[in-house]
């Protein structure tokens, strides 16, 4: 059974180390990890989810970029290297669960490459743009202790509604 894990909030320290890698992608133990980072990223309703934000300091990220609820996409990136991205990059208004009620416009390159290992511990190479690129490299950044808040042209605060 998968579980819902805490979402550390930024201020805590896990969130700036430098993850590291996973060295049995097959164990156990790292599968449950995936299944509790996938259940968790459902729940919140994010559409990435860094392993360091659930407080564990090692290199996996999940992403859901479904269009519809009912549609997932979900996708497990486990020891993953971007290998090349495109020279064109686009602004895009970032947002993340480890920083809440924040928004603001970031930067990046429009295409990648990744090479990584899939869920399954497989090696494969993805090609990714539009909101797939976005995810990956914001959470790439995770993996390296970067936040979004450290990259964005300004940063929003979003009222709470009453
Ligand atoms: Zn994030």
């Amino acid at each position: 059974m998968a579980k819902i894990l805490k979402i550390i909030q930024e201020g805590d320290p896990v969130l700036r180390k430098k993850a590291e890698l996973v060295e049995n992608p097959k164990s156990p133990e790292i599968q449950q990890l995936v299944s509790d980072m996938i259940a968790t990223m459902r729940k919140a309703n994010g559409i990435g989810l860094a392993a360091t934000q659930v407080g564990k300091s090692l290199r996996i990220f999940v992403v859901n970029i479904a269009e519809e609820k009912q549609k997932e996409e979900i996708y497990v990136f486990i020891n993953p290297e971007i290998k090349d991205v495109s020279p064109d990059k686009s602004p895009f208004e970032e947002g993340c669960l480890s920083v809440e009620k924040i928004w603001g416009p970031v930067m990046r390159p429009k295409k990648l490459t990744i090479k990584t290992l899939n869920k399954n511990g497989d090696l494969v190479k993805i090609r990714a743009k539009g909101l797939l690129a976005r995810v990956i490299q914001h959470e790439m950044d995770h993996l390296n202790g970067i936040l979004f808040i450290d990259k964005a042209e300004k940063l929003y605060k979003i009222e709470e509604k009453k």
